[in-house]
């Protein structure tokens, strides 16, 4: 569920209106003003989580990957995107790449450094893991995973994990 549309030819960010203008804009929005999602351009709707975070969600169901987004990478994404920008970091969410070959559900760029955040709940195989993280390190971004419960659902990644990554970084 993104937390990005376009209103009056502008992105939003659900979360960074203030009440009022979250109130606003949800009048304008009943009385017949467009939303469109960031996604994907189809028109959508404004709603609350349960935890208070104001998102937008697809009128109608097309197929469009951010439907598929639960409320806890919502509520995730949203706490992440929240955290850099206290920390002063240029944040954005939902961030798509110039030629949209990736869309990241953060990104965060400070003195020279681009990193990107991807909560990744439901399942993935290592192969497109992988494959998704290439794309971030070619451009010289540094990618940070959340994996909900990965290690239990497929060894590949464990085995993985230790034959390449474990005890290649000392603290
Ligand atoms: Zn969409």
């Amino acid at each position: 569920m993104p937390l990005k549309a376009i209103v009056d030819g502008a992105t939003i960010i659900g979360p960074d209106l203030s009440d009022e203008e979250w109130t606003r804009l949800k009048s304008r929005h009943k009385k017949g003003l467009p939303v469109r999602m960031s996604c994907c351009g189809n028109p959508g709707h404004l709603r609350i989580s349960k935890k208070g975070t104001r998102h937008f969600y697809h009128a109608i169901a097309t197929g469009c990957n951010y439907e598929q987004e639960s409320k806890e990478h919502l509520e995730i994404k949203y706490q992440i995107y929240r955290i850099c920008k206290s920390e002063q970091w240029e944040t954005y969410v939902e961030f798509p790449a110039p030629d949209r070959t990736w869309i990241s559900d953060v990104y965060a760029i400070k003195d020279g450094r681009k990193i990107v955040f991807e909560i990744q709940i439901s399942k993935i195989s290592f192969h497109d893991l992988e494959e998704r993280d290439r794309k971030y390190r070619n451009e010289g971004i540094e990618s940070y995973w959340l994996l909900d419960n990965f290690l239990e659902r497929t060894r590949d990644f464990e085995s993985w994990y230790h034959s390449h990554l474990f005890g290649q970084f000392t603290i």
